[in-house]
């Protein structure tokens, strides 16, 4: 059995930093319901798919947009992911920090995008904030983290551990990973315990490009998605951590759907549903996790899938 993480980063963008509170109530739409001309294609469009297949998802909530804008769209979000019956948990783009009513952080800072742009106690400051948000806008308390855009360090964690939640999913080996202080550069793949947090990497792998990938709903095909999780099973791997997020299939304006990605989707709820007696969604609420002690090597998916792959998301260009 593999545990199969389906994780969706739920966030709202303005287009940019300017005229945020005009543009924020179009933007709250698009991002959260992603409504088109053929219908709705956001969170809950996602939500019922996950329903209709039984299958368990994770939504790491980007509360830090609420110190602008209030808590009711915060709540509408958490509200949404409770109503189909899945995991609220923490996600942070400290991009906000400086756009908030009141002050967050007892020095004044210039944007910065990565958790690990702060200092431990500005880190464990905002992850104490975004806790509370997310309580107070009915999430209940959460106990898993993930960085936005994954960057986060080793004082990420000693914060989370400082704020009570045990898990963390922001250490991915294509991005920050292997210089975030953890492990000291040896890739992770596998659960790993460090400063009192467990640590879920992200699933990557070695397309056959000699650089390393995640597996991302909108940036592999379903061909490569399903090797992957039939080589990990075969591998005996303990987690397979697929990453999604509320408008991904969506196009790049936000205003039509991307049936590229949204095929995707619906093949992968139906993998998951149809093999259900060897990949089991997991979360994070009633996890107790088995660690390893040697990490495995990055799994890897042969480079004529990666071809095909290449030619799949030339044609999503149509949607643009
Ligand atoms: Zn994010």
């Amino acid at each position: 059995m593999l545990n199969v993480f389906f994780t969706v980063d739920v966030e709202i963008w303005c287009g940019g930093w300017t005229n945020i509170d005009t543009k924020f109530p179009q933007a709250f739409q698009q991002y959260v319901y992603g409504r088109t001309q053929r219908g709705e294609y956001g969170l809950r469009y996602k939500l019922q798919q996950l329903r209709d297949h039984g299958l368990h998802g994770v939504f790491f909530v980007e509360p830090l947009f609420a110190t602008r804008f209030g808590t009711e769209p915060l709540a509408e979000i958490i509200g949404l992911i409770q109503e189909y019956g899945q995991e609220v948990q923490l996600h942070m783009h400290p991009e906000w920090v400086d756009e908030s009513t009141y002050p967050l952080l007892p020095t004044r800072l210039r944007k910065r995008p990565f958790m690990s742009d702060f200092s431990l106690e500005d880190q464990t400051t905002l992850i104490a904030e975004g806790i509370k948000l997310i309580a107070d806008a009915g999430g209940g308390n959460v106990n898993a983290f993930r960085a936005g855009s994954f960057g986060f360090n080793l004082n990420t964690l000693v914060a989370l551990a400082t704020n009570n939640i045990t898990f963390d999913s922001s250490y991915n080996a294509s991005y920050f990973g292997l210089g975030s202080g953890l492990a000291s550069g040896k890739i992770l793949l596998e659960p790993f315990f460090s400063n009192g947090v467990t640590e879920f990497p992200m699933t990557v792998f070695d397309d056959g490009t000699r650089s390393l990938r995640h597996t991302q709903l909108g940036a592999i095909s379903s061909r490569e998605m399903e090797g992957l999780m039939w080589k990990s099973l075969k591998q005996k791997r303990k987690t397979f951590v697929i990453l999604s997020h509320n408008f991904e299939l969506m196009n790049r304006r936000r205003d039509q759907a991307d049936d590229v990605v949204i095929n995707r989707f619906k093949t992968l709820c139906y993998f998951l549903d149809k093999n259900r007696d060897v990949f089991r969604t997991a979360g994070f609420k009633d996890m107790n996790p088995e660690l390893v002690t040697n990490q495995p090597e990055p799994l890897t998916s042969p480079f004529w899938k990666t071809g095909l792959r290449m030619i799949e998301q030339l044609s999503r260009r149509r949607y643009e």
